[in-house]
């Protein structure tokens, strides 16, 4: 397939051209007639695998010519970084396209980004917090976006930008498309897409399936969680053979749970990172993990997807992985630098489907190791595992601490506080909280007494 294949027109082709790209990438030929259909689309793809112009591509060849000065097009993107790297990339296709684009961050000087603004722009490249003060000083009028194109959605996630995103969603106009692209699809994607998206198309590009020669794998067919964790303490007890070993759960939740249950025992070895622990504590987890301090370290996939850590002698998947491409990345954590790493995975009869997908991927069998006899196989069940008793006032439901609450955080006080729904505190907050100019607050002082 080239680019002629995808019908663009003659300014796209010929900065394609000056750009020496001829064959689309898998993402591009993917995604380009999907989002050109209009439909909300999910894409994963991960950087590196041209999934900039993958979505960039169709919505330029959509995009009229305009003089009206509000943006058309809002891509969001988690930091800054990607905020420089995505303009760029837009520019380079808009070389003989009559367009403006322009990108906005946070920490810089808004009055510059407020001026850029009211000269008239097609596509705001933005982080959310940014362009939400943008939007609430109201230089930025977001009436007449077309298509919300959110990059990075796992990362923006795990940052925490979950909130700042329904507010944003909230002051876009309704009749938009929405885009979608995460490197990996986790729960908290997931929930997203299923709260606020309607059934989005997805596409996705086969991620080698190529498991790497110097990478073994076993597998071990285990009931539930606490055999899984009687497994786990047994293996973690050889402290010689498993000498830095992490393991991945699929949420948060599991994750801290886990830890529970394995701190006594491995106490000073251990450490939990996933997106509700504090910047400073993560990374700490990890250097201590990197430098041997920690022997074991549980995390969730988005957590460890960037992590390039040497020397991990196992990869433990405590759960199956919905997404097989989600087991690829985890694996791909061991065996590093041309030496040999081991995985394991563990499933229950209920993930048996998801070891098939992952199999089928590989186009090979996982071999299956027996329990060891010692390891006690456990009959008690977690609320997940619980078969669901619908009837109501069933006097044989368990009560009180067992039952899982909406969150097992609790919620820092900023999001505690009363949902009042996005477009009333957008407007009370561009009524009260943002002055056009605060003044400078000690000179303020010192003037009033
Ligand atoms: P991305 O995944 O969007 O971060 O893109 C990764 C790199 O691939 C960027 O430097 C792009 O300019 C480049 N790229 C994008 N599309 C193509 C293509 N069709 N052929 C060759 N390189 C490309």
């Amino acid at each position: 397939m080239t680019f002629q294949d995808l019908n663009l027109n003659t300014p796209l082709y010929n900065a394609l051209g000056d750009l020496g790209f001829t064959t689309p990438t898998p993402i591009q030929a993917e995604a380009f007639n999907v989002v050109s259909s209009g439909k909300d689309v999910v894409g994963i793809a991960q950087t590196g695998t041209g999934k900039t112009f993958a979505y960039m591509l169709p919505i330029l060849k959509s995009l009229k010519f305009s003089t009206q000065e509000n943006p058309r097009v809002l891509v969001l993107v988690p930091t800054r970084e990607l905020v420089v790297q995505v303009v760029d990339e837009i520019e380079k296709l808009s070389k003989y396209i009559n367009n403006r684009v322009l990108g906005v961050y946070g920490g810089t000087n808004i009055n510059t980004q407020k001026k850029a603004i009211a000269e008239g722009i097609d596509i705001l490249v933005a982080t959310p917090g940014r362009m939400y003060d943008l939007a609430l000083s109201r230089v930025l009028q977001l009436k007449s976006i077309q298509k919300l194109v959110i990059d990075e959605v796992d990362v923006m996630l795990d940052l925490g930008f979950r909130h700042q995103l329904i507010n944003i969603f909230d002051i876009l106009p309704p009749k938009r498309q929405n885009i979608m692209f995460s490197a990996t699809m986790t729960q908290d994607v997931d929930l997203l897409l299923n709260d606020f998206f309607k059934t989005p198309e997805r596409v996705s590009i086969a991620v080698s399936g190529t498991p790497l020669d110097n990478i073994s794998q076993q597998r071990y067919n285990v009931p539930n969680f606490y055999t899984k964790v009687n497994l786990l303490t047994h293996l973690l007890n050889d402290t010689e053979r498993y000498n830095k070993v992490l393991i991945f759960v699929a949420y948060k939740r599991m994750a801290d749970r886990l830890f529970e249950s394995l701190d006594e025992i491995f106490h000073d070895e251990l450490c939990v990172i996933h997106s509700n622990k504090t910047q400073n504590y993560r990374l700490r987890s990890i250097e201590q993990f990197r430098e041997g301090m920690n022997r074991i370290l549980i995390a969730t996939d988005v957590m460890a997807r960037g992590l390039d850590i040497d020397n991990i002698s196992h990869v433990i998947n405590f759960d199956t992985p919905d997404f097989p491409e989600n087991y690829m990345h985890r694996i791909g954590r061991t065996g590093r630098a041309e030496r040999q790493g081991e995985s394991l995975l563990f499933s229950t009869v209920k993930e048996q489907e998801l070891v098939e997908n992952i199999e089928n991927l590989m186009v090979m069998e996982i071999p299956v190791m027996e329990i060891p006899e010692v390891v006690e196989i456990s009959t008690e069940l977690i609320e997940e595992e619980r078969p669901q008793i619908k009837e109501r006032n069933n006097p044989l439901k368990r009560k009180d601490e067992d039952i899982a609450g909406p969150a097992f955080h609790d919620k820092s006080e900023k999001n505690s506080k009363e949902n009042l729904g996005g477009s009333y505190k957008f407007k009370i907050a561009a009524k009260y909280k943002k002055p056009k100019t605060r003044g400078d607050k000690n000179y303020n002082k010192r003037n009033k007494k």
